[in-house]
């Protein structure tokens, strides 16, 4: 998929990020600094008047199909919840050179970072794998630690990516709906690291959502950045219900699996999870 005619210029895309900052911050997903959230433009887009300050930078990993592309990202150590009152202190504009290794950082006089996330060549990896895959020219990657969805990982039963699906997409009907392809789940890995990257890359290939184990979720989008906030509230809202039913002794019933058949029919949802 791609933003088609009128694309959204740049108040609007800080907006969006302000507003899944904000959601995310609601939802207790963005403790003190955690998060990061990172938009990949395909399309050329003026950002000197706000972002007037340039510097060359090395981008963490090579991002080839992303030569040309502009990627709004925010700094390290900067609050989501602190994105949309103001964006330009706590955001970065990279634009990626024709050789998708340099690039320049575009940032404004009230900048409040030193580095850009530490979560920076995560999200850039996703971003030119699903770009050379799907050729879209809009997406949007947001890390988050939503507390049940990260709490359950920590259950070693729950690190199993069926065991996993089978318990959190049993709560509400929209679940299915809103992700079919289900949640990923990777093991522990260490935050920032180039293996963690690396498996992000390849669970985010099917899904759209996907939980690092011990720490906590990163989705994609390729059409908004609050619709992969949303993705995180519908997979956080599964994990409540699993969590609030582990408390309670496992006496709720859940939907089941003919349940769950019966919604697939009806709403037409393409899955494999049933
Ligand atoms: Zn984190």
């Amino acid at each position: 998929m791609a933003l088609g005619e009128p694309l959204p210029g740049l108040g609007e895309l800080l907006e969006s990020i302000g507003a899944g900052g904000t959601r995310l911050a609601t939802i207790d997903a963005a403790e003190g600094a955690a998060g990061n959230v990172s938009v990949c433009l395909g399309w050329p887009i003026e950002v000197r008047r706000r972002f007037p300050n340039a510097e060359p930078i090395e981008l963490p990993v090579p991002a080839p199909h992303l030569a040309g592309h502009t990627v709004i990202v925010t700094g390290s150590g900067r609050r989501l919840r602190d994105l949309a009152a103001n964006p330009v202190a706590n955001l970065g504009v990279v634009v990626i050179a024709a050789d998708g290794v340099e690039a320049t950082l575009w940032t404004s006089p009230s900048r409040l970072f030193e580095r850009l996330t530490s979560e920076w060549n995560s999200h850039l990896a996703v971003h030119d794998d699903t770009v050379a895959r799907t050729g879209t020219n809009f997406h949007a990657v947001v890390h988050a630690q939503p507390p049940h969805l990260t709490y359950l990982s920590h259950v070693p039963a729950y690190r199993d990516e069926a065991y996993f699906n089978s318990r959190v997409m049993r709560w509400e009907p929209e679940t299915i709906v809103q992700l079919p392809a289900g949640i990923g789940v990777l093991p522990f890995m260490l935050p920032g690291s180039m293996t963690l990257g690396e498996a992000n890359v390849e669970s985010l290939r099917g899904h759209r959502i996907t939980v690092w184990s011990k720490h906590g979720v990163m989705a994609r989008s390729d059409v908004s950045v609050t619709r992969a906030v949303d993705r995180i509230e519908y997979a956080e809202a599964g994990a409540r219900y699993e969590y609030m039913d582990l408390v309670a002794g496992g006496r709720g019933e859940g939907i089941t699996v003919e349940e769950t058949r019966s919604i697939v029919e009806a709403f037409g949802v393409e899955t494999t999870l049933v």
